[in-house]
């Protein structure tokens, strides 16, 4: 039975039962701002144009409205597609994909997902008879057009999520493509994290009369979130995050690391360490993707270590731990890696390890969400090495008072006025 309250709270905004119904099912008792803000929107039929990073409830913000509406129209006609939603990564595109499921199971509404990585040919058999929901990724989507698999010509709405990380990833061309094959009148929908210059862009010529959306001001952290600073040698991060984890007693950990070969590294000195651990980055196929991120959900796997790009998108509810073993080469990733800690209200943990040469890019961070990282060092890892000018670690608390458990490390020798002198 459906809580009445439960009810209640979402039929106000608009939905209808089968969709409320799903919603309960889900567990949720109250819409989150943004569903708040959108699905009213939506259900009027408005262009939205929304800054709402992962976390925030932004995928039912769209789904739920999008459903509402398809429920009342005609199925889609041979290979059509009525509602499509556009995602930058496999992995982002399969978590819409559940989602729309999830809050259609109660409607008769058809719905799919396509991605790279797998086999064309049985996407294209599912795709023959039309489906009225198709999440999919562009560059796939251009592959099935070409091959007559799918039309675009029936399109009502079309979703962006994570417009901004699409424009990252180099799709703007492939977007464009898609969208000349769409019939001019629809419903548009556009989701980033961040509004730049080439978002604002693409905004512009693709909305009409937007309501504009917001729910973390621009550019910054969700607020339930801890941000934390180890200051530490290039050369004993690896080290040092393997102590911490054991240490610190964490069973759930997203690691990012900058490159490919960093995050193989990395997983690989965990797993010698005796903890769980896998790595997910571009090279890997995409079903050790999906078995190493369903493993990290399961908890079967206590560390992902992953890059940018293979990390985005990823839903994991309530995680408790993200470290950055690298900063990121892009500020504007420091939000997108954080904004998969700390949801729904639960505080997260941002941790990053920070060497003196990656000085330039913490000034960045800083200076984008407008805050200073607290510094720690932590025993026995305090820096050797720092950077002309000196990396600003200053400030910084001692580890809880906690006595180190790590290995005896050789301090850097020094009087407090070498070159190598922490404090300023
Ligand atoms: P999203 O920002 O769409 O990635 O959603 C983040 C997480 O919040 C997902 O795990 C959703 O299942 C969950 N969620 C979405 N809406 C609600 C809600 N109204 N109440 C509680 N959890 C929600």
């Amino acid at each position: 039975m459906v809580d009445a309250a439960v009810a209640a709270a979402f039929a106000e905004l608009g939905l209808g039962q089968p969709i409320v119904q799903a919603v309960a099912a889900k567990g949720y008792t109250t819409p989150s701002p943004i569903q708040h803000q959108c699905i009213p929107a939506v259900l009027e039929g408005r262009d939205v144009m929304a800054a709402a990073q992962t976390g925030t409830g932004k995928t039912a913000g769209f789904t739920l409205p999008m459903l509402e509406r398809l429920r009342h129209g005609p199925h889609a006609r041979g290979g059509g597609v009525r509602a499509l939603v556009l995602t930058p990564t496999r992995e982002l595109a399969a978590q819409v994909g559940e989602n729309v499921a999830a809050y259609g199971r109660y409607l008769d509404l058809r719905s799919d997902v396509v991605f790279g990585g797998v086999k064309i040919n049985p996407q294209i058999n599912r795709l023959r008879a039309g489906t009225d929901v198709l999440v999919a990724t562009p560059g796939r989507l251009i592959d099935l057009q070409q091959q007559g698999a799918v039309r675009l010509d029936q399109v009502e709405i079309l979703v962006l999520d994570e417009a901004d990380r699409m424009l990252d990833m180099g799709f703007i061309r492939d977007i464009r493509r898609l969208l000349a094959l769409m019939p001019p009148r629809r419903q548009n929908l556009l989701f980033s994290a961040t509004f730049s210059g080439p978002i604002k862009a693409l905004a512009h010529g693709l909305l009409h009369n937007p309501v504009q959306l917001q729910v973390t001001p621009e550019n910054r952290t969700a607020t339930t979130v801890e941000h934390l600073l180890h200051p530490c040698d290039m050369a004993r991060k690896p080290e040092l995050l393997t102590h911490l984890i054991a240490s610190q007693g964490w069973q759930q950990v997203l690691v990012f690391a900058r490159t490919k070969h960093g995050a193989n590294r990395m997983a690989d000195k965990l797993t010698e360490a005796g903890m769980a651990a896998a790595a997910i980055h571009g090279n890997k196929s995409q079903g050790a993707r999906t078995r190493a991120l369903a493993g990290f959900k399961s908890g079967e796997l206590r560390v992902l270590v992953a890059t940018d790009l293979a990390a985005r998108g990823i839903d994991i509810h309530q995680l408790p731990h993200v470290i950055n073993l690298d900063l990121p080469n892009q500020a504007e990733d420091y939000v997108h890696r954080i904004g998969r800690t700390g949801r729904a209200g639960h505080p997260g943990h941002a941790i990053s390890l920070v060497a003196a040469e990656e000085h330039e890019l913490l000034r960045a961070i800083e200076r984008l969400i407008g805050s200073r990282l607290p510094r720690e060092e932590v025993p026995g890892f305090e820096p050797t090495v720092l950077s002309a000018p000196p990396l600003d670690l200053s400030g910084g608390r001692r580890q809880g008072g906690r006595p180190s458990r790590g290995p005896a490390q050789p301090r850097r020798s020094g009087n407090g006025n070498n070159r190598h002198t922490r404090d300023r």
